[in-house]
């Protein structure tokens, strides 16, 4: 039977979320990658290595997640992943569209990565590849079986729009095929391209999907696939009236680093300078104010402030004009794993 539990921002772990570049082959509906904000370059070797220094004093407490972009588009990806070995980071993922570039596999070995992460956001190219790229599906598909035989840990991340919600419940039977371990089902939020104009994101404007939709879904299919072995992570999005509210950016530690040397604690500033640090010369510093840390200090009934000015649409009001519901920190997630 699988079990759900909300797993809490702890402030012994340190989650560090490093974008190498910008670049990809892809160019996905609702990608969130946004180089007027986030810079064109390709990080070199050694400036990723005086980056990751700045956080290495608690590399052992550190999740490590190198990202794009498609990170496996950096020349030097190989040598960054040892690079991470050597700094003793306490978990390295990478995670990748599949394309699996400049023979990545051959490059690195299962020991030297905790989990080679996927996307994917349908069960078939027909709902996948309309929103990620014609060929997508299977080039996704072909990269994950290759990682799987040659022993990588692997996970895969979906991302629910309404335009592939109704088939989250196909993609159980494909990841136990596919011999993924960890799936994570993410949620569409309003940054860069599905901040823009709509395109195949399901009728209506954003692709966001409502309340009663992600509740009647999201939490049954994730135990479901649960059940079958793997455990399955989501974020909580829709608090319960009442329920406690915290933001992660004054409790927990969550660094979001970019080519340009923007380094965010909060996902949903990403769109705006609002950064609360910054790399200058290869030095970690605070940034002056107004940033994401003021917003942060700010309480108000519906929850989270950053949603409530860049997606208010996911709240609903009451007759007395009080929101029906709190919206919890993207960052807070439910855990369901067989027990
Ligand atoms: S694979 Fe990732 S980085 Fe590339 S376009 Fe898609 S969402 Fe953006
Ligand atoms: S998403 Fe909202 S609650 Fe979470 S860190 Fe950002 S501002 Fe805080």
């Amino acid at each position: 039977m699988a079990r759900k539990r909300t797993v809490a921002f702890s402030r012994n772990a340190v989650n560090l979320f490093f974008h190498l570049l910008t670049r990809c082959n892809l160019n996905c509906h609702h990608c969130y990658i946004n180089p007027a904000q986030h810079g064109n370059q390709t990080l070199p070797l050694e400036t990723v290595r005086r980056w990751l220094a700045a956080f290495q004093a608690r590399s052992h407490e550190t999740n490590l997640v190198l990202l794009g972009g498609e990170p496996t588009l950096h020349p030097d990806l190989a040598p960054i992943i040892h690079l991470a070995r050597e700094m003793d980071f306490g978990s390295v993922t990478v995670d990748t569209n599949g394309y699996l570039f400049n023979d990545i596999l051959e490059r690195v070995t299962p020991a030297d990565l905790d989990y080679l992460s996927f996307s994917l956001d349908g069960p078939t190219p027909t709902v996948n590849d309309p929103l990620r790229g014609q060929g997508s599906f299977q080039a996704c598909v072909d990269g994950i079986r290759k990682a799987v035989s040659r022993g990588f840990t692997t996970s895969l991340i979906y991302t629910v729009s309404r335009a592939n919600i109704d088939h989250l419940d196909r993609m159980g039977p494909l990841l136990e095929d596919l011999g993924v371990e960890r799936f994570f089902i993410q949620v569409i939020g309003l940054r860069g391209k599905s901040a823009g104009p709509p395109q195949a994101l399901g009728a209506g404007s954003t692709g966001q999907v409502s309340r009663e939709q992600w509740m009647q879904v999201v939490p049954r299919v994730a135990e479901r696939i649960a059940d079958a072995g793997l455990t399955v992570v989501y974020p909580k999005v829709f608090l319960a009236p009442g329920e406690a509210f915290a933001c992660a950016g004054r409790v927990a530690e969550n660094y979001f680093v970019f080519p340009n040397g923007r380094v965010y604690r909060c996902p949903l500033c990403e769109d705006y300078p609002l950064h609360s640090l910054v790399f200058e010369d290869d030095q970690l510093s605070a940034t002056p104010k107004i940033n994401e840390a003021d917003l942060f200090e700010l309480a108000i009934p519906e929850g989270c402030v950053m949603n409530r000015l860049v997606q208010p649409g996911n709240i609903d009001y009451g007759p007395d004009g009080q929101p029906l519901y709190p919206i919890a920190c993207c960052l807070l997630k439910e855990e369901v794993r067989r027990t």
